[in-house]
Order: structure tokens, then C-alpha cells, then sequence
């Protein structure tokens, strides 16, 4: 038997792979994995095939095309009136994942700690873990899921080495305040910790709702590595496109990673991402209004027929407490069910969580057309009874 990374060896397949495949093999609505089911703004599309047929397609800089890193810049200067410098401050990678594991492991050293919130998004841990950190789990609680002065001050001490933090939270949907923005930054500077932010989902925010980057907070400037993703902002998540903001010496490590983990992104993808991201107020907004109205026609139907919904801020996803409904069943049993016998895929919530999982709470992705979350809805129908 071959001695492999035990890191890795061990894990199951992620939670998204796993319920897509089962989506696959049952012939069921996809409602798991968070992806839109419309092809994606045209515009922006276009703009991305302009540059395969007609643009550069070999190896483009290593930390990302200028263009797309002075867009990005622009971009948050405009929205957030962050000042970026685009050469030193702003690096492209493949994605958000790939961001966030260039991110730990350039601040993450063997023993060190870092506190990361449950429910936690599957990809921390095991690169924690990589590179010899210490995971400090700190249990959110339904339905606010909000932060408090009492968990952070169990949770850093002297050994916190930096702070994983995802907001607005997959799956909870819940765009935290300033309020909790401003506690997490006061034990940041406190205990010198460094903020790694996962914001991938920073433009889908509703009811008015604004996100505030923690990087914005007084004090985090230089003690912030905030991560971003141009598939959720697009709506294009096969796209894999993500941003890494920070300081120049906190980005210049990254960047040590980055290069020798993807190197480099498709530059014709990268092109488009720069027009896209300099598009009118306009077309931001208007993505947040049209996916304000898929979580409330997913929610009203979920209520009429039974189910206790948990409104979603932001991202695309709202969540279902099974617990008042007296199934008998865990949540990872209801997305079992609900996928061989009604043809419908969820997540269930408890794949987010290492230990003391809540099991009651399931995952529904409403990014979809509308069509889709009515065949959905009429599949579940009868769901809420057992058979
Ligand atoms: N972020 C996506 C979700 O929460 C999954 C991305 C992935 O499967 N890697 O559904």
C-alpha cells in the first residue's frame, strides 16, 4: 500500500461534486452545487470570444493582465472607494478557491492558529492544514448566525495567526453589518492576526443590503487579504477568474504560491472580466433585483408548502430548517431522499461543519429560471410527507 498525504488521502469528495453527480445519475433539478442555469450576460461573452478569435492567447503575466488589474482596482475604488494599487496590491488568479489557498498557505506556518467560522466552506480546513495550521472552529448559530464579542474572545489568543472569514456566508446568506465587522477587526488588531476574506459573494446582496470588505474597516488596511471571484459577480462560475487584494508585502508572498500553483489565467477570459467589471451601476443592480425575485418566488413556494425557509441577504442560496417538520430524518438523509424519489438535488448544511454539525438545515440554490424552481417546487410537493 502506497503512503499518500494524509491531508488528502482522507477526505471524501466535496459536497458539490458529490450532489451534482447524484443530480446527474437521478436526472434530477440541480437546486445543490450554486450555479445560474441562463448562459450568462451576452455582452460579456462576446467580449471573451472577441478575444479568442482576435486577442493575445499565449502565457499572459504571471500576477494578471493590467487591464483586469486596473479594472479591478477601478472597480472597488468606485464601489467601495478602496484604493488599490493595481501592480502591487491586485493579483488574478484561477478562481476563488485557487485565491483563498494562495492566500493561507503564503500566512500559515506549522502550529499556527486560525480561527475559521461554522458552518465553514469545505476548502479551508484541509489547506490549513497543508501548510501545518491549527483550525480554531467557531460555531455560528442559526437563524442570525452573527458574530459576538464572547466566541471571538474564546477563540484568539496569542497563537492566532489570521482569521478566515467568508462574507457574505455561504450557505447561512447572511451579509454581516458593520457592527460585526468592526468587533472582528478590533481582535484582528488586538491579537496582530491577519484577515483572510472570502467575498466572493460581495455583489450578490439584496433588499438594499450593502457589503462593507473588511479591508475597509479602520485598522485592516494592511492586515487584510481580501479575495473576490468574477464567476459570482458574472454569473459565469465555469469561468474561474478570482482576485486577491491586499498589501503590497502580504500580496508579494501570495504571489509566491499563485505562481506555482496555476501560474497564470486564460487571457481572453481575463480581457472580458476587465470590460465587465467596468459595466454600469446599472447592471449590478439589476442582476441583485432579478436574483431578489428568484429567492422570493423559491421562498413563497417552499412556504406554501410547509417549509420553515431561513430568508436569505445574499448569495445565492436560502435555507430550510427541517427541524419543526418531525421527519425523522438528517439533513443529509432529506437531500438523499429528496434527490432519488423527487428528482430534486440540495445540499445539506452539515457538510459545512467538522463537529457539532447542526443536521436539520438544507441548502436550496435559487439562481435559477424560473421555470426551473417551478418543476422544482412542484417535485417536492408531497416531499414533507415521508413515504
Ligand atoms: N461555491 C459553490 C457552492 O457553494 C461550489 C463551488 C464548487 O463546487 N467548487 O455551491
Amino acid at each position: 500500500m502506497i503512503s499518500q498525504n494524509k491531508v488528502f488521502a482522507d477526505l471524501p469528495v466535496t459536497i458539490f461534486e458529490q450532489m451534482s453527480q447524484l443530480a446527474r445519475d437521478n436526472n434530477a433539478i440541480n437546486l445543490g452545487q450554486g450555479f445560474p442555469d441562463d448562459p450568462g450576460p451576452e455582452d460579456i461573452r462576446r467580449a471573451a470570444a472577441d478575444a479568442v478569435l482576435n486577442g493575445y492567447n499565449q502565457y499572459p503575466s504571471m500576477m494578471g493582465l493590467p487591464e483586469l488589474r486596473q479594472a479591478i482596482a477601478a472597480h472597488y475604488k468606485h464601489w467601495h472607494k478602496l484604493d488599490l494599487d493595481p501592480m502591487s496590491e491586485v493579483m488574478v488568479t484561477s478562481g476563488g478557491t485557487e485565491a483563498l489557498t494562495s492566500a493561507i498557505l503564503s500566512v500559515v506556518e506549522p502550529g499556527d492558529e486560525v480561527i475559521c467560522f461554522q458552518p465553514v466552506y469545505d476548502s479551508y480546513l484541509p489547506i490549513i492544514r497543508q501548510a501545518g495550521g491549527i483550525p480554531r472552529l467557531v460555531r455560528l448559530e442559526p437563524p442570525h448566525w452573527r458574530l459576538s464579542e464572547e466566541m471571538l474572545r474564546q477563540a484568539f489568543s496569542p497563537k492566532t495567526k489570521a482569521v478566515l472569514f467568508n462574507n457574505p456566508l455561504n450557505p447561512a446568506a447572511v451579509v454581516y453589518p458593520r457592527e460585526d465587522l468592526e468587533l472582528l477587526a478590533r481582535f484582528c488588531q488586538e491579537f496582530d492576526a491577519v484577515a483572510i476574506c472570502d467575498e466572493v459573494w460581495e455583489h450578490v446582496v439584496f433588499d438594499g443590503r450593502e457589503h462593507i470588505p473588511l479591508i475597509t474597516i479602520p485598522g485592516m488596511r494592511d492586515r487584510t487579504i481580501k479575495v473576490g471571484s468574477a464567476g459570482k459577480i458574472f454569473s459565469l462560475t465555469g469561468w474561474k477568474i478570482g482576485f486577491v487584494c491586499a498589501a503590497p508585502q502580504l500580496l508579494r508572498v501570495a504571489a509566491k504560491v499563485h505562481q506555482f500553483l496555476t501560474f497564470t489565467t486564460a487571457p481572453n477570459l481575463q480581457m472580458a472580466v476587465a470590460y465587465g467589471l467596468g459595466k454600469s451601476d446599472d447592471y449590478f443592480l439589476d442582476m441583485r433585483a432579478e436574483l431578489a425575485r428568484s429567492r422570493d418566488r423559491l421562498t413563497a413556494g417552499l412556504e406554501r408548502l410547509g417549509f420553515p425557509v431561513l430568508k436569505a441577504q445574499g448569495t445565492y442560496f436560502l435555507t430550510v430548517d427541517l427541524s419543526p417538520l418531525g421527519l425523522n430524518e438528517t439533513d443529509e438523509q432529506f437531500c438523499r431522499r429528496i434527490v432519488h424519489d423527487y428528482k430534486v438535488a440540495a445540499i445539506p448544511v452539515s457538510a459545512f461543519y467538522e463537529k457539532d454539525a447542526v443536521t436539520s438545515v438544507v441548502r436550496f440554490c435559487f439562481a435559477k429560471k424560473d421555470a426551473t424552481l417551478d418543476t422544482a417546487l412542484e417535485r417536492l410537493s408531497d416531499a414533507i410527507h415521508r413515504r
